[in-house]
């Protein structure tokens, strides 16, 4: 991905939003034949806080199953592949939740946007298994590696 700090932008600001309405935010990222990614929200069907009863912040998300459908559909026609799915932790860390496997494909990235942490944005891929360490993290596509640089005499 070319465009990580617009990505990143516009995750937050879902992120942001979902949080005034209450909600997790989910959705996928699309990898356009241009080499940028698009972000395309999915509406979260799950009614808030199914997951976690009287918790304080809302938790859990379920993408409806039909905009799903559509946005992968929209993706293929103009030739974008499924990059990685995303969704919000509203009042937690960018860290996957027990629940989150479940909604976890697996070879897919799996980015959560959590704007109240730092990092506010961190990719995880799940290895398909059930075990509380299932999920590894990996890079954010597109993240410029730290360099080092010499310092001038
Ligand atoms: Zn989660």
């Amino acid at each position: 991905m070319r465009n990580l700090t617009a990505v990143r932008g516009q995750l937050l600001a879902l992120a942001r939003e979902a949080v005034a309405a209450q909600r997790e935010a989910c959705g996928l990222l699309a990898a356009e034949p241009s080499g940028d990614w698009t972000v395309w929200p999915v509406p979260n069907v799950l009614a808030p806080n199914v997951l976690a009863p009287g918790a304080a912040t809302p938790a859990g998300f379920a993408m409806d199953p039909v905009a799903l459908q559509q946005a992968l559909r929209a993706c293929e026609a103009r030739g974008a592949r499924l990059a990685a799915f995303w969704h919000s932790h509203p009042g937690s860390s960018a860290l996957p939740s027990s629940a989150d496997r479940y909604a976890a494909w697996k070879g897919v990235p799996f980015y959560i946007c959590a704007p109240c942490a730092q990092p506010a944005l961190r990719a995880w891929v799940w290895s398909g298994e059930s075990s509380s360490d299932c999920f590894r993290e990996t890079p954010l596509e597109g993240e410029d590696t730290p360099t080092l640089t010499t310092p001038r005499a």
